[in-house]
């Protein structure tokens, strides 16, 4: 892969086309596009649709309404992930032919059988920073026979990083630089804390972690302003990075918007999104003021 030259300050947004943007996504944006300005960067926008069944045209042209209204402009042509399959595809069977990732079998059904299984004896089975089990160990000890077979019957699987493997290739400590929420320090990533992760989806032939890395090299971003949600999806970020040899962009987490509730918004709901509210007649200076900016 041939990577740009990397120049000062790009910035991108990168929403799913898999439901309506709403205040959350608005914050987002809005800082992205602030900042390549303030900064006489530059400003993309990246549509990240590799999961074919849940994002949709309808939704994908909805994010540029919602967009063009709150008074954003973006480079054309926009990035959208599911034409770069080939891209991400490259990547993994690099990272295949280092010995760094396996095929993974076990459906999420079998996974919480596994886990219930194991905690009906009253452990508790490890969790990510999302809160899902960690990927029990099976398939990382099947012998290359049975795996072999398992590929040749064309069994349903993804492919995952085998993380103590990926971790033993570090001759150093993983860090980023982060700005978010007013502070400018070196944060220590952990990657580990997430387990074997999943880098091609059995329904999809990438994943986030794997397309996101991948773009923002292609992309040359710079800066990646996102919510403090992916804070510590950044550590396995930055551990691919190092395996792939890509450029490290700096990170800001912001603050999230958040429902009634206390709980982060939801594509689904209704009264935050951005087509709603502009239909109930507010301005986007309005939706900045919502948003606390
Ligand atoms: N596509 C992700 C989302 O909509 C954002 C990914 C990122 O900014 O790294 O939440």
């Amino acid at each position: 892969m041939t990577l740009p030259l990397r120049q000062n300050s790009v910035f991108r947004f990168a929403p799913s086309p898999n439901g309506s943007l709403h205040l959350g996504h608005a914050l987002s944006a809005f800082l992205n596009h602030d900042m390549a300005i303030a900064q006489g960067g530059r400003f993309l926008l990246r549509i990240e649709d590799i999961d074919l069944t849940r994002c949709t045209p309808a939704f994908e042209q909805s994010i540029y309404q919602d967009l063009r209204w709150l008074g954003l402009n973006w480079e054309e042509p926009v990035r959208r992930q599911s034409e770069h399959f080939s891209q991400y595809r490259a990547a993994l069977d690099r990272l295949i032919a280092m010995g760094l990732v396996y095929p993974a079998f076990m459906s999420r059904g079998e996974i919480k059988a596994f886990v219930s299984d194991y905690e009906s004896t009253g452990r508790s089975w490890p969790r990510d920073p999302d809160g899902a089990p960690l990927y029990p160990p099976l398939d990382k000890t099947r012998d290359v026979q049975d795996v072999e077979a398992l590929l040749a019957s064309d069994a349903k699987h993804a492919w995952r990083l085998n993380m103590d493997k990926a971790l033993e290739q570090l001759s150093a400590p993983l860090v980023w630089r982060e700005s978010g929420e007013g502070s400018d320090s070196s944060v220590e990533a952990d990657p580990a804390a997430w387990g074997d992760v999943v880098l091609s989806r059995s329904d999809a032939p990438s994943s986030y972690h794997l397309s996101v890395v991948i773009d923002d090299a292609v992309q040359a971003v710079t800066k990646v302003v996102r919510g403090l949600d992916l804070y510590h999806a950044t550590s396995v970020h930055r551990l691919l990075q190092s395996l792939l040899d890509l450029p490290v962009p700096d990170y800001h987490h912001h603050r999230l918007i958040l429902g009634v509730d206390g709980r982060k918004l939801s594509k689904s709901e209704g009264s935050t999104g951005l087509a709603v509210l502009r239909q109930a007649g507010l301005t986007p200076s309005d939706i900045r003021s919502l948003v606390g900016l």
